[in-house]
């Protein structure tokens, strides 16, 4: 490690002044804040370290001018405005500080909440127009109401606290947290219908994915309480926010709290013209104090990185020796097709992963690397912050996953093979792929298969009887799905037997059910891959 008195650090966007005075404890700070982009090409050469916001961006021509540079800061969440990419390739860090908004954008939810349950927008509003209109403001009291959080991540447990101080009661939907998790918050983990069904709140704080689009939409809105309040700091699109105006209107439920919009700013949407929504423009985590945290949090990970310790939230891979990462490389493309293929299959939390490596792979000394691929894999379709191969061991110990690799040297017939048995609350899945020009699937649950890793497919447990086949075929002709190819796999007639369908298009729940709900199938589900 160089020496850290020469250190220099250009801090590039404005940051909080805690930020800069943490980092003047080891290096020599360089605040320009209005630097254009071609300066910073020609003046990054002499930084050891560039701190930015959103305003700065690192691009790829920025980080091959930067012969020194070791670590990219950004004080805040998203990294879009940096090439993580060729920071990686070349072995720079890049840091962010994601805990930071976490206690604001709670705040921020109680502050909606209150808005809404106390009408105090409005009535904001009304006494400003000269009114005074007491009676039309008729309020409900948060103390023993039931708030139903929607994803009990960094900030909905923050929304946890928050609420409990206001004596209400708490449902949490969450399929990913572990009981532990849920006991130590003291909450109550239910499926998403009954918190639905029983909230007075509903609060929304899971990241935008395929899963959760528009995860509150008419079906959700139809069984909520009449008076329900519902709130959204997240992102838009995961409430549909057409139906959200017809359940406003049609006064299926009591009124809706947004900071975050399908399309920003909300210029057209209806939702403007109601009195049972108070709306912020996407404001949640804007606070000093959390501005600060994040200047404090990533001056504090530069200075680890000067003084040779390991940062806690880089999201970038570490750097590997050139002849290891091209052993390894191959096998990357089948851990991610195998973690994929194992999030989608999961019914409830993962709590165990067993992983063996077969083959010419058992030979690879650097396992570890692939084991994190497949845990970023199945980590990141479910968190908001990026998991990547340096964080992705630590996350799912947090997320009680136990981990446990093996080797064996017989890989059944192929050159190399990854073996996985997974066991999730409600299920246990195993799975085998190998690498042969690509990656290929040729085990699932025991049954032999021979499935390539790419589009839809759908899985269908059922019994291995005549006509069953044809009634999947037909039930999936019905919704307009196409079957593209088929393989089916059993033990023995008339036993239980897998079949996997390659389909043309993509499969929702509603099929899966309807396949399901036939007659002698155990289960269906469908895998995007
Ligand atoms: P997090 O990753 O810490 O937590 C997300 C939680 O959602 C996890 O516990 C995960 O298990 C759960 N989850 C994932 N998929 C789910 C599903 N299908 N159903 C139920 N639960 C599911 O994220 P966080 O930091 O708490 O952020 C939560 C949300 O807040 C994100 O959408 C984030 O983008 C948003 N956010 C908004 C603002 C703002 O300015 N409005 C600021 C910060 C974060």
């Amino acid at each position: 490690m160089d020496n850290v008195d020469n250190m220099k650090v250009l801090i590039a966007d404005q940051i909080n002044q805690k930020g800069i005075e943490e980092l003047e404890e080891v290096a020599e700070v360089v605040a320009r804040t209005d630097i254009t982009p071609e300066e910073l090409v020609d003046d990054i050469k002499d930084f050891d370290a560039i701190v930015v916001r959103s305003r700065t961006k690192v691009t790829r021509e920025v980080i091959e001018a930067a012969p020194s540079l070791k670590i990219i800061a950004r004080a805040g969440v998203g990294v879009d405005n940096v090439d993580v990419e060729a920071a990686t390739e070349r072995g720079i860090m890049v840091v962010n500080a994601p805990e930071s908004t976490s206690i604001t954008v709670a705040e921020h939810t109680m502050g909606l909440v209150l808005s809404m349950s106390r009408k105090i927008a409005i009535a904001d509003n009304s006494v400003k127009e000269g009114k005074w209109e007491k009676s039309r403001f008729m309020g409900m009291e948060l103390n023993s109401k039931t708030l139903g959080i929607v994803g009990m991540g960094r900030i909905g447990s923050q929304v946890v606290i928050r609420a409990k101080a206001f004596g209400m009661d708490i449902m949490v939907y969450d399929p990913y947290i572990t009981p532990e998790a849920a006991a130590e918050l003291g909450v109550e983990v239910v499926d998403l219908e009954t918190l639905l069904v029983n909230a007075d709140v509903i609060t929304i704080h899971v990241p935008l994915t395929p899963e959760t689009k528009y995860l509150i939409s008419k079906p959700q809105f139809k069984i909520m309480k009449e008076n329900a309040i519902i709130v959204n700091c997240a992102r838009g699109g995961i409430i549909k926010e057409d139906d959200l105006y017809d359940a406003l209107t049609q006064n299926e439920i009591g009124g809706a709290a947004l900071d975050v919009f399908e399309t920003e700013p909300p210029k057209e949407s209806l939702l403007l013209q109601l009195d049972n929504v108070v709306l912020t423009p996407h404001i949640a985590a804007s606070t000093s104090e959390a501005q600060r945290d994040a200047a404090i949090i990533v001056a504090k990970e530069i200075k680890k990185v000067f003084q040779g310790e390991s940062p806690k939230n880089v999201i970038n891979m570490p750097v590997m020796d050139p002849e290891t990462f091209q052993l390894i490389k191959p096998f990357f493309g089948l851990a991610e097709k195998l973690g994929k293929f194992l999030i989608q299959t999961a019914q409830g939390n993962i709590n165990e992963l067993d992983i063996t490596y077969c083959g010419e792979l058992a030979e690879i000394q650097k396992h570890d690397i692939i084991t994190r691929m497949i845990l970023q894999e199945v980590l990141n379709p479910i968190l908001t912050e990026p998991v990547n191969l340096v964080n992705a061991p630590g996350v799912a110990k947090n997320r009680g996953i136990i981990i446990t690799e093996g080797k064996r040297s017989d890989s059944k017939g192929f050159k190399n093979l990854i073996s996985i048995k997974m066991k999730a609350d409600n299920n246990e899945v195993s799975v085998e792929g190998v690498f042969d020009k690509e990656p290929k699937i040729v085990m699932i649950n025991n049954y032999q298969v021979d499935v390539e890793t790419k589009g839809t497919m759908v899985i269908v447990c059922y019994k291995d009887i005549p006509g069953i086949i044809g009634s999947i075929g037909t039930k999936l002709g019905e919704h307009d799905i196409n079957i593209a190819k088929m393989q089916v796999g059993r033990q023995q007639p008339g036993g239980e037997a897998v079949m996997v369908l390659k389909v043309d298009q993509n499969v929702s729940r509603d099929v899966e059910d309807d396949i399901k709900a036939l007659a002698h199938v155990y289960d269906a589900v469908s895998v995007n891959l």
